[in-house]
């Protein structure tokens, strides 16, 4: 339906924009708020099926939150992940930045 597919977009543009702007080098406490929050994102996430899927997701493949990079790696994966359940192509990891943080260059 059209409003878990717009609630989808604007949440990757949230999420993907928060990986974008996510430290570094981040202090102990800052790692342990963004898998806070991701596992409660999943767990509040307004589209049942989807949340489900995501929970067990991030129980499977841990959120990682060493760096800035690692967030935005683990994210593009869960990403993907979707997109392929989707039957979505899935997108190039190594372009996040480019596409979330820096914008592209077209
Ligand atoms: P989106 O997938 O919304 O992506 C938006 C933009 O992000 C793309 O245009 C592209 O530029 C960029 N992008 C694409 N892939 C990546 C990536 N891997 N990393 C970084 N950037 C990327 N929908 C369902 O029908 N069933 C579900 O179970 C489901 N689960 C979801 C779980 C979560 C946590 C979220 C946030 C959304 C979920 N959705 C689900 C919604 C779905 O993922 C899409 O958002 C929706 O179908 C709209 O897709 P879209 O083609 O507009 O692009």
């Amino acid at each position: 339906p059209a409003d878990v597919e717009t609630l989808g977009r604007s949440s990757w543009t949230l999420l993907h924009s928060i990986a974008a702007t996510y430290p570094k080098t981040p202090t102990p406490s800052e790692q342990s708020d963004i898998k806070s929050f991701m596992r409660l994102f999943a767990k509040l996430y307004p589209c049942w099926t989807c949340a489900a899927d995501f929970q067990q997701y991030i129980k499977k493949e841990d959120v990682r939150a060493g760096s800035r990079d690692e967030f935005g790696n683990w994210l593009c994966d869960a990403h993907n992940e979707v997109n392929k359940k989707l039957g979505k192509p899935t997108f190039d990891c190594s372009k996040w930045e480019e596409r979330w943080r820096t914008g592209w260059k077209d």
